[in-house]
């Protein structure tokens, strides 16, 4: 007999021995600092990535599990979202900005898709412009929903290197296929565009990176988070598998002003170069 929902989200967890679960929200589209409005369908994100700044999540909602290796599903999202498209004032979307809408349990559970389908059918859909960010190949799946969502898709990367990456962002998508997946998409006619992050310094080939994604409308470019739950997780990884950036690192944490001048020194040099836009560099604070 197949599984219901909730028990087909607990069997996956054991299998994998991960906490997943599935739990009801208040609102799908929540108002955001970055942009108008985000969608996050899950709490929690499997893709693990060492340097991932939504860790901050579990100390609000007090979460013992290690960032990775739990993911709430929020299950009422796609039917929530019907009434607030048609309550809200008009805006941008952006999918999503502290999970990655298409990690693994989005093979199973089809929790994004639904809110996709909410938003192809809604008679207000034109009300609002739509993005979807994320790390993964899945996305693929949904190219046709992502088109007639008229949504632009964005893939995340910081490394060409799929050995690096493996390291840095265990379960997602290589970039090999993340960069594959974009130029489908855009095939697909669909809107698609970079966004380099975290520059990370020492491993990021700016350069290389440019290069391979030129066929992008545009690229964002993100520094690095250097809150200290950030670098807590990220920096025993750098110190142990990629020694020979350690020097970069520790010259970026103290002389963050400089980090940034290179960095926007180098991206200006390679927008003009490879005829690329750049539409910001995003830059955090630390506290
Ligand atoms: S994909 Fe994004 S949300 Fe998920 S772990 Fe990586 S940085 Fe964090």
């Amino acid at each position: 007999m197949p599984l219901a929902q909730g028990e087909l989200c607990s069997a996956l967890g054991e299998e994998i021995n991960m906490d997943f679960r599935e739990i009801k929200c208040k609102a799908c589209m929540a108002k955001s600092k970055l942009t108008d409005y985000v969608i996050n369908p899950y709490t929690g994100c499997t893709h693990g990535c060492k340097y991932c700044y939504a860790v901050f999540i579990k100390r609000f909602q007090d979460i013992k599990a290690e960032w990775g290796n739990f993911v709430y599903a929020k299950i009422n999202c796609p039917e929530l979202l019907k009434t607030e498209l048609e309550k809200s004032k008009p805006g941008h979307i952006w999918m999503s900005s502290v999970t990655d809408c298409y990690q693994l349990i989005e093979g199973k559970l089809f929790l994004t898709r639904k809110v996709l389908e909410i938003m192809a059918n809604s008679p207000c859909k034109n009300k609002f412009t739509m993005e979807i960010l994320t790390k993964s190949a899945l996305v693929k799946r949904d190219f046709g929903l992502i088109k007639e969502s008229n949504a632009e898709l964005g893939m995340s990367v910081n490394t060409l290197n799929d050995k690096t990456a493996r390291i840095i962002e265990p379960m997602a998508s290589p970039p090999s296929e993340r960069i594959k997946t974009l130029k489908e998409a855009k095939e697909e006619g669909i809107h698609v565009y970079g966004f380099i992050s975290p520059v990370l310094p020492g491993i990021t080939n700016l350069e290389e990176i440019f290069g391979a994604l030129q066929f992008c409308e545009y690229v964002w470019v993100e520094l690095l988070n250097m809150r200290k739950a950030c670098l807590e997780r990220l920096m025993p990884v750098i110190r142990k598998e990629f020694p020979d950036a350690v020097k970069s690192f520790d010259f970026a944490i103290n002389h963050p002003e400089e980090y940034y001048n290179n960095v926007k020194k180098e991206v200006e040099m390679l927008s003009r170069k490879y005829n690329l836009r750049v539409q910001d560099i995003v830059r955090h604070d630390r506290k």
